[in-house]
């Protein structure tokens, strides 16, 4: 080494060290991931959602924004399935100039496999195209009721249709292209209609490798263009044991799946109710992931100090698995965004309110400590 000139020996120091460098400064920031996720805005509330990005996501240090775009983009390569009013191309490009300027992920999302109807209402993919409809003889009611007897809770297509990829996966490529993002968000949760004896494909297999198959070639096909993948996690959890119920958890034995798709899938571990320590199960099996809490402030907050915890007594391969929190709103966009404006959310901070929940959230995670 003393032969070498100063500027070799200083590079391969430099080499060696970068990698303990990038481990500590992982170490020191409790939340590599601070995200928000909400549906993508209607047109008429683009100026106000850029300003919302500005003013408040900015401010907290949220890195990450889970957008739900589902049919809310003017599609080229499927115009049949645009929703009418649909954001374009120049008004996407202004919501990732903005999450840009602040260094924020964009991650958007599509609801792939399940919720392909809501109430009484078909989604668009099942409107254009019905023979991708994994119950066919399932019809869709005049008066959403729930339960019902037909188990309707969405509709789902089918896994195994021969056409369905070629058109989801147009959506996929082209949706993160234009969101110049290198994650999708496929949904996957409450998938109720799997496997269902009414398709011809499907009727007889095991859910587990069926809802494992389809998030693997998800994944696959991703992976091509160096993209991520991410879901929700309730599918692969086991409902009856855990007794965490059928919806943020399976009762169709889906949650086998778990030991069958692949470890570089983002789990987006949602409880609203419950700080359930799901998190450790979820990096136990090699899976990196993050809490998603909803509108329970008191709820979120122990939900954050867990997620320091588990990092600080994980062992170093576990440790980066626990990446940090995902505030949910699920109120539509519009009424989210009135209601943080125009100060009707007078409510006292410790009511349960999506609004209450994401400041009372990020304050915590402001105490717990960023990194410098
Ligand atoms: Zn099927």
């Amino acid at each position: 080494m003393d032969t070498m000139p100063y500027k070799t020996t200083l590079f391969i120091g430099l080499l060696l060290v970068s990698p303990l460098l990038r481990a500590q400064q992982s170490d020191q920031d409790p939340f590599p991931v601070r995200g928000f996720c909400i549906a993508a805005p209607d047109r008429a509330d683009l100026k106000t959602f850029i300003r919302f990005i500005d003013e408040e996501l900015a401010t907290r240090r949220v890195n990450t924004l889970i957008l739900r775009v589902d049919f809310n983009y003017a599609f080229k390569s499927h115009i049949e399935l645009r929703d009418s009013g649909a954001l374009t191309a120049k008004e996407v490009l202004s919501l990732v100039n903005a999450c840009k300027k602040h260094n924020i992920r964009i991650i958007p999302q599509i609801n792939l496999l399940g919720h392909q109807s809501w109430e009484g209402t078909l989604n668009n993919l099942l409107k254009k195209y019905p023979e991708f409809d994994e119950t066919p003889t399932v019809k869709m009611p005049a008066d959403y009721v729930w339960p019902n007897p037909d188990g309707l809770y969405c509709k789902s297509y089918c896994p195994l249709h021969p056409g369905v990829h070629k058109v989801v996966f147009d959506l996929v490529d082209e949706i993160c292209t234009a969101f110049k993002a290198d994650a999708f968000h496929a949904g996957m949760d409450e998938v109720f209609y799997l496997g269902h004896d009414s398709c011809q494909r499907c009727a007889g297999r095991d859910k587990a490798e069926l809802f494992a198959g389809e998030v693997a070639l998800i994944r696959n096909h991703l992976k091509e263009k160096d993209r991520q993948l991410w879901i929700w996690g309730d599918r692969l959890l086991d409902g009856r044991t855990t007794g965490m119920g059928m919806w943020e958890a399976s009762y169709n034995s889906t949650w086998r799946a778990v030991d069958l798709i692949p470890k570089d899938v983002v789990i987006c571990d949602w409880h609203y109710e419950r700080p359930d320590q799901t998190p450790v199960y979820f990096a136990m099996k090699g899976f990196t992931v993050v809490t998603c809490p909803w509108r329970m402030p008191n709820v979120a907050v122990v939900q954050a100090d867990d997620m320091v915890k588990f990092r600080k007594t994980a062992t170093p391969e576990m440790k980066d698995r626990y990446a940090g929190m995902v505030q949910t709103v699920w109120n539509s966009t519009s009424s989210f965004l009135k209601d943080f404006y125009n100060d009707s959310n007078d409510k006292p901070v410790e009511t349960n309110t999506e609004i209450n929940c994401f400041i009372t959230l990020f304050k915590r995670i402001k105490t717990l400590g960023f990194p410098q």
